[in-house]
């Protein structure tokens, strides 16, 4: 057996194109609707949000679409990312299973997010716009947005959820470091933000008022267009220079993985894992085991409902088919910032309904006991989302201990925790709780979802 630890490509590699699982999908995903009409979205409709080529990139069913040489140059700064094997892990569990992670903390921001956030900065870019405004939880995806609008002279404005806001001051200066303007949301900067602050002064913020904001601001202003971290076809799509650079030093590695598991907040860094598996599968490959792993206070595959509903809490983003608590819904406050939105990318939900990927919701603070384990053996100290995906690792890799079989399982460990230290505390001080949500409130929410398609 080798004890090779590393699995590196070089620069070469880079994928030059990302994978469309679009294209190889057995029944097609659900279109998007537009707001008011609640018809199927056209190109046109989208133009006041995105630039050109990223509308065109949400409705391509082209497989191969090619990463611009501009992208992939930006890419080199942390491209390919390693892939690891995780011995000391294994000799912890005791586990007779062989555990791998694609490494996507070693990214400047920290996560995966900029896998996305550099293309979508260049579009933008291209098509002349001056301005970008997002939404930003944990304040990872502000901070490669941040990074992204740096690198191509583009003015970023970032709305990031109050709760968030609060417990991670240094991911903000992280972003105004950048260059990025950041404020609380809910804020008194926008129609939305002003009438949720005058029924609830000190609203927490979601991730679903955030975006209402963002969209708020992109609507009122002609030079600005909007960017998404997660959840949207284009997203997941950028995310696939993941899976497609693990494809390859699996190879290098002479394993195949039988289990892929990522966590899931929106979906993106769980597809850029798994999609690239799943279109081989999809193109007559072998079949594997996905798991995507979410919060239990947050359970949006797990006890959300498969139905259009809007991806803000306003009701001014289109309609998307997927699983979702309600757009009116707002979790908990979860140390996992990135986890805690109110519904799951369009194509993720349509491979659980046709019962492709197995989803799995785990608490908080088994969470933090898996990452703490796991920075002990490996010696990275995993972002709380990402210690989502370690959690059902280790779930696996100790039943197959039990059973004795010798699966293959590979992770995708999305982003590092530096900047939840707090949280750590928390976990390490045994102020952490199990949060569940309010099943009242989430009755609530989704006896409210819009009536469409
Ligand atoms: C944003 C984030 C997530 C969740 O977002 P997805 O779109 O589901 O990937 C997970 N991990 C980290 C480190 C993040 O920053």
């Amino acid at each position: 057996m080798t004890t090779v630890t590393r699995f590196l490509l070089d620069e070469s590699r880079i994928p030059t194109t990302w994978y469309n699982l679009a294209a190889d999908l057995p029944t097609p995903v659900p279109p998007l609707l537009h707001p008011k009409t609640y018809a199927p979205i056209q190109p046109s409709d989208l133009e006041h949000l995105f630039a050109p080529e990223i509308i065109r990139q949400e409705m391509s069913l082209e497989r191969h679409i090619p990463i611009p040489d501009a992208v992939r140059d930006v890419y080199r700064l942390w491209r390919p990312s390693p892939l690891m094997r995780a011995h000391r892990l294994e000799q912890a569990l005791g586990t007779t299973a062989r555990i791998y992670y694609k490494y996507e903390g070693a990214s400047p921001s920290g996560s995966h997010k900029p896998n996305s956030a550099i293309p979508q900065a260049w579009y933008n870019k291209q098509a002349g716009i001056r301005k970008l405004a997002t939404e930003t939880g944990a304040g990872q995806w502000g901070a490669s947005l941040a990074f992204a609008g740096q690198l191509f002279g583009l003015e970023v404005m970032i709305y990031q959820v109050r709760v968030s806001y609060d417990q991670k001051p240094y991911r903000r200066a992280l972003m105004e470091t950048y260059g990025a303007t950041c404020v609380a949301s809910p804020s008194s900067g926008t129609e939305i933000g002003r009438s949720v602050l005058s029924r609830t002064p000190d609203h927490p913020g979601s991730l679903g008022i955030a975006i209402s904001e963002a969209v708020e601001t992109v609507l009122a202003s002609p030079d600005t267009r909007y960017a998404l971290g997660s959840v949207m076809n284009h997203v997941l799509l950028h995310q696939t220079v993941i899976g497609q650079e693990a494809l390859q030093q699996m190879e290098m590695a002479g394993d195949d993985p039988d289990i892929i598991i990522g966590c899931a907040g929106g979906g993106s860094n769980f597809a850029g894992i798994a999609f690239p598996f799943i279109g081989q599968q999809m193109r007559g490959g072998r079949s594997r085991r996905y798991i995507a792993v979410e919060p239990a206070a947050c359970p949006t595959l797990t006890q959300g409902r498969y139905a259009y509903d809007f991806g803000d809490t306003a009701g001014i983003t289109p309609l998307a088919k997927m699983h979702t608590l309600g757009s009116s819904f707002t979790p908990p406050g979860l140390h996992a910032g990135g986890l805690r939105y109110h519904g799951m990318a369009p194509m993720v939900s349509h491979l659980v309904e046709l019962g492709l990927i197995q989803p799995q919701a785990v608490q908080q603070i088994p969470c933090f006991s898996a990452g703490q384990l796991f920075a002990r053996c490996e010696g990275i100290l995993p972002a709380p989302e990402s210690n989502h995906a370690i959690a059902a690792a280790i779930q696996e890799a100790l039943r197959c201990k039990r059973d004795g079989t010798r699966d293959v399982i590979l992770f995708n460990l999305s982003g590092h925790g530096h900047f939840d230290m707090t949280a750590y505390q928390s976990y390490m001080t045994d102020k952490l709780v199990d949060l569940s949500h309010d099943e009242h409130a989430l009755n609530e929410a989704l006896s409210a979802l819009p009536v469409a398609g």
